[in-house]
């Protein structure tokens, strides 16, 4: 019976990642890889489309809030890299401007 449930679980998981890649990676937390809770859903217009947001967290209150720190270090670092590159192509532009 176990290995019935199983594959159900499996074929679960399938459609979930043929509906939403995005939502695929949010399932599982990635720290303990427990299955994630769904704390809110909301939807918002898109491009003229309704669309359905899900946010989930860790079950373990503790660990979701290691997950957000790390997550925000991520973003934090994304954005000074974007920062960076767009200064440095100001730069360039500048430099081309005065030859
Ligand atoms: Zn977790």
């Amino acid at each position: 019976m176990g290995e019935v449930l199983a594959e159900e679980v499996k074929d679960d998981i399938k459609k979930f990642s043929s509906q939403e890649h995005i939502r695929m990676s949010t399932t599982l937390c990635i720290r303990c890889g427990k299955l994630r809770i769904v704390s809110k859903t909301w939807s918002e217009k898109v491009n003229g489309s309704l669309v359905t947001y899900t946010q989930t967290v860790c079950p373990d209150s503790e660990c979701q809030s290691k997950v957000e720190s790390e997550l925000q270090k991520k973003i934090d670092k994304v954005r000074d890299i974007q920062k960076k590159s767009l200064e440095r192509r100001k730069l360039i532009k500048r430099n081309r401007k005065s030859k």
